[in-house]
């Protein structure tokens, strides 16, 4: 697990500034040697931290490894406590994995299916999953994006990078004041006006200041996760829930879509977060079932 200091120093090099894209590659690498102090610069060769870690990810590979993964009979009790201290106690880092978990769990196992044409112009993107075929991802940084609360829901190379890295984790328990504020969050959000958009309950959420240690983006994504969970209910799909069962990346880019024709012109649409609204409300018996699973 990285330490706050390391990811202090880490803020200083993840910076638009310091990027170079590359284009063959189709990435970003980051300059690391002279923007930092002496002894932040120290604290960066003391950790072994290789800040530009560039790996290769081939589809097959990558559904192969995620269904191999799940098998790790640990993995649901640990990603459920995680989740509880991302929101409980402001542990960034265990958003995420709560839904690579799930994702990489109702995935069918299957090999490389590209989008049809008229849905999708890019040719390297599997209907099925939404990951690409080939891709080359900075590993360094994408890890370092999830210790600060942002996420990848769908079909990135960060969900393989993200449960390897968690099976080092060790002792990441939920307290059981963890668990009272997760209860007393989503007491809060079942109060929503019947009208309420999700920027109009992230805004709430930051009011209430019930989120501890929280920030827009960890709110953002917190939000964005409860609604790929199904807690936070969809008026596409009342059962939605990746914790049950899978949609195929086709399914959820038409949904988008329809979204985006009801929208403001530049609206940031994303299913399922965008169609949630008060009136649809939570869904409490997966909220238990995450409590249950971190309790086992
Ligand atoms: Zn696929």
């Amino acid at each position: 697990m990285l330490n706050k200091e390391l990811i202090k120093v880490l803020s200083k090099i993840y910076r638009y500034e310091n990027s170079k894209y590359d284009p063959e590659k189709k990435i970003d690498v980051y300059r690391h040697t002279d923007q930092l102090a002496p002894q932040q610069q120290e604290h960066l060769e003391a950790s072994n931290f290789e800040p530009n870690r560039i790996t290769k990810y081939e589809h097959n590979e990558v559904v192969n490894e995620l269904k191999n993964i799940i098998e790790n009979h640990n993995l649901e009790y640990m990603v459920s406590n995680l989740f509880i201290k991302a929101v409980g106690a402001g542990f960034n880092r265990g958003i995420q994995p709560i839904f690579s978990y799930y994702f990489a769990k109702n995935m069918p196992l299957h090999d490389f299916k590209p989008c049809s044409a008229n849905v999708l112009e890019q040719n390297n993107v599997c209907r099925v999953c939404g990951i690409q075929d080939t891709v080359w991802s900075n590993d360094s940084k994408n890890l370092y994006d999830l210790y600060i609360g942002y996420c990848r829901f769908g079909g990135y190379s960060e969900i393989l990078l993200d449960l390897k890295e968690i099976l080092t984790f060790e002792g990441v328990i939920a307290t059981d004041d963890e668990k009272n504020t997760f209860l007393e969050v989503l007491d809060i959000i079942e109060k929503a006006p019947r009208d309420e958009t999700p920027s109009g309950l992230l805004k709430r959420l930051s009011k209430e200041r019930c989120l501890p240690k929280s920030n827009n983006i960890s709110r953002t994504w917190i939000v964005k996760c409860m609604a790929e969970l199904g807690i936070l209910r969809n008026s596409y799909d009342n059962d939605y829930s990746i914790m049950n069962a899978f949609v195929p990346y086709e399914q959820k880019l038409e949904w988008e879509l329809n979204i985006h024709k009801s929208s403001l012109p530049r609206a940031d649409v994303e299913f399922p977060i965008s169609s949630w609204q008060g009136e649809l409300g939570i869904n409490r018996a997966l909220a238990n079932k995450i409590i249950d699973n971190a309790s086992k």
